[in-house]
């Protein structure tokens, strides 16, 4: 999982999980709370209405008891009674409807309404007539349709009971304090008594004509009950009701709301807690989000910079921050910085090893062809010194066998035939000689004994050598060597090999009729010998070999005239040893020149 996704879970479990657990905490208590206040207010406001009813049914039956003691009724004048009691219902309209007088046996002996009548088989009177205030039930009059009380009250004369002082009483006025009571848009109030029968509603048509025994409240107020609960009203609604029982008139006062208008304050709470809740969690996801982006976002770029290193288009990271990531940047930018340093000459070397290993390659293709080229001489040198070995050897066999046999005893050819094997011979060891020389001299093997050569008394001996041969081939032979020529310091007799040998190759290769010139010259520290010839010549590219071992420059021309390509390696190995080199100008058709140096 990544950084940010671990973060963002972290800060939200330990953020969101106690966070949770507050709001839902507080919700509950506030909830709690807000309820219990609710159900205090609603059994505050039923007690209240309850002493309401208790207050204005005292305030009426006091009224009645102090009317029972007026002037004792009885005896006063009947019109004066009727003015005090006319004045009273006016006083208080629509709450006494009628006062009217009883004798002892039920006769109506006054009315303010003139009724008349019996009325001893009515409750109120029989109870009245045993000596107490009594207020009957409700009833409602056919007459006016609107809910009455009858409270009767005895009139007592020395103790004794001497008529009965009732009235009829209208609830409306007790009604419109009733209706007072707060109960919401949803909510009833009802009175009902020790039956269930309805005595109270807004909805008059239900009084005494509903009975609604089976509410919960209704049972709870007629077992003479005082309380509040939540239940499922008799219209089937759920409620929190409160009931209050008026013992004195066996009244229970039932106050019902809507449960749901009733709580519409702790819906609203949860609403708002709700919403509160959303908002907190959405700030901090945000948060989360913010603090974990501006947390990964370096750790990113440090990442994107490792890996931008890895590939080698390594760009410095931005510091952003001076905290302890901000530091990380720029160690890390310090380090790949010099990581590419290294990194760089690092690739130099790579590269200079790498040209290196180019050049040795090279070398060792050369080196290659080198050892090519030898497999080659040697292929050349085998065929060469066996051809060469073979030659003189088939030359002495046929001159040896041509001895052999007596015909030819003539001595003038016996003689040439001598003379044709010595010269074989000859031929041979001097083939052997030069190879034994060069392995000699490139083994270091061959001793030099250096001395004091004269030059000018040398170079005759050399010319003496080829002479015979180019008198026969009317080649000529010139010098040009000064008669006061200093000595040199030089090896006589290898000094007399090159001489033979550069003035031999100069006799080999210069057609009949042409000029061989040796020639020395005295210089401040050296002298210089050229052996000059007006020969064949060589071609350009052919020079640099021309000191190779067996090497013969490959022309038909040439091959005719014998020789094992030692002759110019060997020579020029004795020069070395003598501190110099030969070196050679020719053109071809133009002859050659063969010169070289030695200290004088
Ligand atoms: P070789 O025994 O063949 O003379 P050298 O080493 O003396 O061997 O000479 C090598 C080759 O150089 C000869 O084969 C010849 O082709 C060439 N060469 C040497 N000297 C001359 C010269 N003066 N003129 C032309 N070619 C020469």
């Amino acid at each position: 999982m990544r950084i940010r996704s671990e973060l963002i879970i972290s800060i939200l479990i330990i953020s969101i999980i106690p966070l949770s657990f507050v709001v839902y905490t507080s919700y509950n208590y506030s909830q709690e709370t807000i309820r219990a206040s609710i159900m205090d207010n609603l059994v505050g406001a039923t007690e209240n209405t309850g002493q309401a009813i208790d207050n204005w049914m005292d305030v009426r039956k006091s009224d009645i008891r102090v009317i029972s003691q007026f002037g004792m009724v009885e005896y006063i004048e009947k019109e004066e009674l009727h003015d005090y009691l006319n004045n009273l219902e006016n006083e208080h309209e629509g709450v006494y409807k009628e006062f009217f007088l009883l004798d002892l046996d039920g006769n109506i002996i006054f009315s303010t309404k003139n009724h008349t009548g019996n009325v001893d088989s009515q409750q109120y009177f029989i109870e009245a007539s045993n000596g107490r205030l009594y207020v009957s039930d409700v009833y409602i009059p056919e007459v006016t349709g609107s809910p009455e009380i009858i409270i009767a009250n005895p009139i007592k004369k020395n103790n004794t009971i001497t008529g009965i002082m009732a009235a009829r009483v209208g609830l409306e006025q007790l009604y419109g304090i009733i209706e007072k009571i707060e109960i919401g848009t949803l909510g009833e109030v009802f009175i009902v008594n020790n039956k269930g029968d309805i005595i109270f509603h807004e909805n008059r048509s239900m009084i005494l004509h509903e009975n609604i025994k089976n509410n919960f409240a209704v049972k709870e107020v007629t077992y003479e009950k005082n309380g509040i609960a939540e239940y499922v009203n008799y219209q089937e609604e759920t409620v929190l009701g409160s009931y209050y029982w008026l013992p004195l008139y066996r009244w229970g006062l039932i106050v019902e709301m809507n449960r749901g208008e009733a709580y519409i304050e702790v819906l609203a709470l949860g609403r708002l807690t709700v919403a509160i809740s959303l908002f907190a969690i959405l700030g901090v996801i945000l948060f989360t989000i913010v603090i974990s982006r501006r947390i990964t976002e370096p750790i990113e770029s440090l990442k994107d910079g490792a890996i931008s290193l890895v590939e080698g288009n390594f760009k410095p990271i931005p510091v952003s921050s001076k905290n302890e990531i901000g530091r990380l940047t720029e160690i890390f930018n310090q380090t790949a910085k010099e990581l590419l340093e290294i990194r760089k000459k690092l690739e130099m070397k790579i590269d200079m090893a790498n040209k290196d290993l180019e050049l040795k390659n090279k070398e060792l293709v050369i080196a290659n062809e080198e050892l090519k080229k030898l497999d080659m001489l040697k292929s050349d040198f085998i065929s060469l010194v066996s051809h060469e070995l073979r030659t003189p050897l088939s030359a002495i066999r046929t001159s040896s066998e041509f001895l052999e046999s007596e015909e030819n005893a003539d001595p003038g050819v016996q003689k040439e035939m001598l003379e044709n094997i010595i010269r074989n011979v000859d031929r041979q060891a001097r083939l052997i000689n030069d190879i034994l020389d060069l392995t000699k001299i490139e083994a270091g093997r061959m001793e030099f004994r250096f001395e004091q050569v004269d030059f000018k008394h040398m170079a005759p001996l050399a010319i003496e050598n080829i002479r015979p041969i180019a008198q026969k081939n009317h080649i000529t032979i010139t010098e040009d060597i000064p008669d006061k020529l200093s000595t040199i310091s030089a090896d006589k007799e290898k000094l007399i090999i090159v001489l033979n040998n550069l003035l031999s190759n100069a006799l080999k290769f210069t057609p009949d009729g042409g000029t061989i010139h040796l020639s020395a010259k005295e210089y401040q520290d050296y002298i210089e010998i050229k052996v000059k010839d007006t020969g064949i010549g060589i071609e350009k590219e052919q020079l640099e070999k021309l000191f190779d071992k067996f090497y013969q420059v490959d022309s038909p021309s040439r091959r005719k005239i014998g020789g094992s390509g030692l002759g110019l390696s060997i020579s020029s190995e004795i020069i070395k040893a003598h501190g110099s080199k030969i070196h050679v100008e020719s053109e071809p058709g133009q002859g050659s020149t063969f010169c070289f140096r030695l200290k004088k």
